[in-house]
């Protein structure tokens, strides 16, 4: 995890600080400029020897890492062979450039002390600094909040020279280099320290400081990193200002990717894989486990609109819609359809004699009843309190008749709890052409009532 983070980190705050549509080719210098590059074909840079990845030396003597590159690049492109000039500390790089044993400084920020005796060019690169502190301790917003707290910070650095300035709550601890720094935090010896963000993720991934993490940002601290020149050089600044405005963002990428990226890669760490794997598949699970839930809650509803609650049959709804559907095939096909509107007799006696409880278990039983003996093509709803209405899709009057009549015996023989027994009248018809839905309901209510009105218990066609 810490990787990513620092990966994203490094990718979002470091910035390029070069133009990037310059090519070598263009560069326009000026006749002192040229003057100055014809008789000066080699000049010194002094570096810090222990500073990588933005620039170390190897046990050669090579000089190599982010600034070396950098410094390669300018050097090529204005025609001016820039080569190392040798120290073993940056204390001594710093003393040699104040002796002018060297023309130029590598990667430097530009302080007032520093401006004592150099110029600064254009940045080549920009990094923000970082706070590290231990893993347990919390996010630092601003470094005022901190009192009694220990900072390590390597001497000589833009850090030393302005931390005690700025925030004279931290205690100062200097050291001789990067690492010293990282182990006394580790030591809690300190408490924290302040560094570059490209050299922290360095050191943290390579050196294994996995106890220490980035707790915050200082982004007044960013580090800007010029050539510093003499200041007895203008000219030479001017020249390398010009070369810095041709390094496109391509290569400061680049040559950054070639020292933090590949060998975060590099140290493929397979416990973070497997952690994304696993997180990715949970993910992907419960999104599965959802969307399924979410279906069938779908479908769950989707019955419930069109049920009736007490006897499972087609609500209302549901019943005035399949006959419209039926209506319409009607139109279409001419195979005319037949409705059974059906009502218990009497049936609020059965409420008032035995309750209302045993009412609802009548009507559940004579849904129940009226569903066993349609044919699976009937559609049967509950069209009101007690009263049902079965649409007969392709039936004519006769066989509409013949099935109401079985219906109406098959209700009179049911037995109910308390010896009761019920019948239920019915009024029938059959779709007429040029009928609309609503004129055969009223036919069919129509035979209801002479149904009830000639003594009930018996199927009349409207
Ligand atoms: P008729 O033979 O003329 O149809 O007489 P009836 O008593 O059946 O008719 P009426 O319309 O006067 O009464 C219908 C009764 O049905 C009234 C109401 O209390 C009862 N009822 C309607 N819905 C329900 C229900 O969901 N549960 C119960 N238990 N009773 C219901
Ligand atoms: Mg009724
Ligand atoms: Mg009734």
């Amino acid at each position: 995890m810490l990787k990513i983070i620092l990966l994203v980190l490094i990718n979002f705050f470091v910035s390029p600080s070069f133009a990037e549509e310059n090519s070598p080719s263009n560069i326009q210098f000026t006749q002192q400029e040229k003057d100055y590059i014809a008789s000066h074909p080699s000049i010194y840079v002094c570096t810090d020897p222990d500073w990588y990845p933005f620039e170390a030396i190897d046990q050669q003597g090579n000089f190599y890492g982010i600034s070396a590159d950098l410094i390669a690049i300018l050097s090529h492109r204005i025609g001016i062979n820039i080569s190392r000039y040798p120290t073993k500390t940056w204390a001594q790089s710093i003393k040699a450039s104040k002796d002018g044993l060297c023309e130029t400084m590598s990667f430097l920020n530009q302080t007032p002390e520093r401006e004592e005796w150099l110029v600064f060019t254009q940045p080549l690169m920009s990094d923000p600094n970082v706070i590290i502190t231990r893993e347990e301790h919390g996010f630092v917003a601003n470094l005022n909040s901190l009192s009694n707290h220990k900072i390590a910070v390597p001497r000589d650095t833009m850090i030393e020279e302005r931390i005690q300035n700025d925030y004279p709550n931290l205690k100062m601890i200097t050291t001789e280099d990067e690492r010293e720094s990282f182990r006394l935090i580790d030591q809690r010896k300190a408490d924290l320290t302040i560094r570059s963000l490209i050299i922290a993720a360095y050191t943290i991934r390579n050196e294994g400081w996995f106890n220490l993490k980035i707790a915050g940002q200082v982004p007044e601290y960013t580090n800007h990193l010029r050539m510093g020149v003499l200041k007895n050089q203008p000219i030479l600044k001017s020249i390398l200002d010009k070369g810095i405005a041709t390094i496109t963002l391509q290569e400061r990428d680049s040559i950054v990717n070639n020292y933090i990226n590949v060998k975060i890669e590099k140290s493929f760490d397979i416990y973070l894989v497997l952690q994304i794997l696993i997180g990715s598949f949970l993910i992907f699970a419960l999104l599965f486990w959802w969307i399924r839930k979410l279906n069938s809650l779908n479908k769950q509803l989707e019955v419930l609109s069109i049920t009736d609650r007490l006897t499972g049959l087609y609500n209302r709804l549901k019943t005035d819609e399949t006959l419209e559907k039926e209506h319409m095939r009607f139109k279409r096909t001419q195979k005319t359809f037949g409705v059974i509107l059906l009502d218990i007799d009497f049936f609020k006696k059965v409420n008032d004699q035995y309750g209302h409880q045993f009412g609802d278990d009548v009507l559940k039983a004579i849904a129940n009843t009226l569903q066993t003996h349609s044919r699976e093509v009937d559609i049967i709803g509950r069209w009101g309190g007690e009263e049902f209405l079965i649409i007969c899709p392709e039936t004519e009057l006769e066989g509409l008749f013949t099935y109401a009549e079985k219906l109406r015996v098959v209700v009179e023989d049911l037995h109910f709890a308390n010896d009761y027994q019920t019948t239920a009248s019915f009024g029938i018809a059959c779709c007429q052409n040029n009928e609309e839905v609503h004129q055969l309901i009223e036919r069919a209510d129509r035979a209801l009532y002479l149904a009830k009105k000639q003594g009930r218990n018996q199927v009349v066609s409207g």
